[in-house]
């Protein structure tokens, strides 16, 4: 029989309290819905041009299999690269980093 653990401080376990769907309400704008990732993912406008423009980066066309975690983070941004969405997005960010300055 398996023993039930316990935090070591004693406390109660950190259980956000952010209600999702009020934020989502209130920013309705802030997540997209991704067309390439699995599971109908939704992630922030920033996240998503953070990774087009990581996966369209000169330096991960030379990755090869070897390392392998460098292949798997290779891989995983993969639907990145040529995604119109994020394409879309970065090109508005910097449109918008470009107004700011
Ligand atoms: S760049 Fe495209 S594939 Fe990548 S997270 Fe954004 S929407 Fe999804």
């Amino acid at each position: 029989m398996r023993r039930r653990r316990g935090n070591r401080a004693g406390k109660k376990n950190f259980v956000p309290s952010i209600d999702v769907e009020a934020w989502l309400a209130k920013n309705p704008m802030s997540m997209v819905t991704c067309p390439n990732q699995p599971g109908n993912l939704k992630i922030s406008a920033q996240s998503c041009v953070k990774r087009h423009k990581t996966a369209n980066e000169p330096r991960f066309a030379t990755i090869g299999a070897e390392p392998f975690n460098l292949f798997v983070f290779k891989m995983n941004l993969k639907p990145c690269a040529d995604c119109e969405l994020g394409a879309r997005l970065a090109a508005k960010a910097a449109k918008s980093d470009m107004a700011a300055a």
